[in-house]
């Protein structure tokens, strides 16, 4: 049995058959992360998970999400008070899209920050083709007080290495199993023991044999099988000992 760190379930790609994935994640997952990407739909989350004992949820605004409004330090400290919202986020930089501007996703980035700190809860952190200004600001806002996990990480073994040195967790997904992977499963291999997790990031970034179609929890298997053979390890480790790192950050003790 798994820990998806990572899934997007209240997504409207579920809204066909949810009950159906749910009961796939009550067989094969011990519990899963259900992570928000903005306040508005933040209730949907919150009502999803009250219904569900095996889901546990994250609050944020992703930092390419075009929002009205930007959240308090204060308003994100409020709303992460639920008895199961386990991590602020997802937060971070990411300039590989620009539908919010680089300022913006720093001002929202630091907030974010400062809110972990402030409520005591890990940061989730998405970094894409933004790996020095990432880097910079979790120095920068003390991320070593809350901790956090780099989630999707989809860099190098030296960005990850200082990733690590700052405290922080690192999350595999999908992309893992991608055959022009190489370098990412190099990190793969050098995570240490109790430093990594998995995820899914569903409904996106399907893992091998399921590339191309849409995601969902139970897929996380298949990441936990390619992390399995990169580290010569057995499935089994694999789960137990992803989950416990996930536990151990998330402080879920179920
Ligand atoms: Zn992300
Ligand atoms: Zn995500």
């Amino acid at each position: 049995m798994f820990v998806d760190s990572h899934c997007h379930l209240d997504f409207e790609q579920f809204d066909r058959d949810r009950e159906e994935v749910l009961a796939r994640v009550e067989k094969d997952l011990h519990w899963a992360v259900v992570v928000g990407v903005d306040l508005e739909h933040f209730p949907r989350i919150t009502k999803l998970i009250e219904n569900n004992k095996k889901l546990y949820c994250s609050v944020g605004i992703h930092p390419n999400h075009e929002v009205t409004h930007e959240a308090s330090a204060e308003k994100l400290v409020q709303l992460a008070q639920h008895p199961r919202c386990v991590a602020m986020g997802e937060t971070g930089m990411d300039f590989f899209r620009d539908h919010v501007s680089q300022d913006l996703q720093t001002a929202r980035f630091r907030t974010h920050l400062q809110a972990a700190n402030k409520a005591h809860k890990p940061v989730i952190v998405h970094m894409r083709q933004a790996d020095e200004p990432t880097l910079q600001i979790l120095a920068e806002e003390n991320v070593q007080a809350c901790g956090g996990v780099m989630h999707c990480f989809s860099s190098t073994v030296d960005v990850a290495r200082r990733a690590l040195d700052m405290g922080m967790y690192i999350s595999f997904s999908g992309n893992i199993t991608f055959k022009n992977s190489v370098e990412l499963r190099e990190v793969v291999k050098f995570a240490p023991q109790d430093r990594f997790m998995i995820e899914t990031d569903s409904p996106f970034l399907a893992p091998v044999p399921k590339r191309g179609k849409r995601n969902e929890p139970s897929y996380v298997q298949y990441v936990a099988q390619c992390v399995a053979e990169t580290r010569q390890m057995t499935l089994e480790d694999v789960g137990a000992i992803s989950t416990k790192n996930a536990a151990t950050l998330f402080k879920v003790t179920q």
